[in-house]
């Protein structure tokens, strides 16, 4: 692993390893798939940030009859008198009656988490769980609890395996923490 690395002209150390990574997933994914097994579950990675965490964990899972879709939490200033809208884009699968997985990289205030089970929840999915790499519980916002947390990490600003500084770093193998000036 590479020591301290300068991304946009700020330091990172090295913080969580691959092989720390991939243990993780392994534990996560064996938890899944026994969880899983007789469903055809439908998988959401949640782009941008958890593709490379998403790869990893469906392979390691391994399941024959699933499905996986790569959708976006967009925010954009609306018309309507409520201001800023949400909307999931992406969800071209009707997702009535299924078991649902959504996959993000980082979950920090929460509240984009919240919001996002709180919309396929009125789709009538047969069921929903939620697994995130990283949680920031410091930053919670709300009452909002992953079903699976990779790592638990402090309220540090992270990059690496997917997760980015102004769209640089989601390429590093292994996952970066901002240091301390
Ligand atoms: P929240 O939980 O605050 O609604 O939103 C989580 C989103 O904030 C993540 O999907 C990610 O885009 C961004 N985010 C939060 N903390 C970090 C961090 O430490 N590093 C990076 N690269 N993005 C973060």
């Amino acid at each position: 692993m590479e020591s301290r690395i300068i991304v946009e002209g700020l330091p990172f150390r090295p913080y969580i390893t691959r092989e720390q990574i991939k243990s993780k997933i392994r534990v996560i994914a064996d938890q899944l798939r026994n969880e899983l097994h007789g469903s055809k579950p439908l998988f959401l990675c949640v782009l941008n940030g958890a593709f490379v965490f998403a790869a990893d964990l469906l392979r390691a899972i391994g399941l024959n009859d699933c499905k996986i879709q790569f959708v976006k939490y967009s925010s954009y200033e609306g018309t309507q008198s409520t201001g800023n809208v949400k909307q999931i884009l992406g969800l071209n699968e009707d997702v009535e009656g299924k078991d649902l997985i959504i996959i993000e990289d980082i979950v920090d205030t929460g509240l984009t988490a919240e919001k996002m089970v709180a919309d396929l929840k009125t789709k009538n999915p047969r069921s929903i769980r939620f697994v995130t790499l990283l949680h920031k519980p410091e930053n919670a916002k709300n009452n909002f609890k992953p079903d699976y947390v990779a790592f638990t990490i402090p309220s540090k600003f992270i990059i690496g395996y997917g997760l980015d500084l102004d769209g640089k770093a989601r390429n590093l193998e292994d996952i970066y923490i901002a240091e301390e000036e």
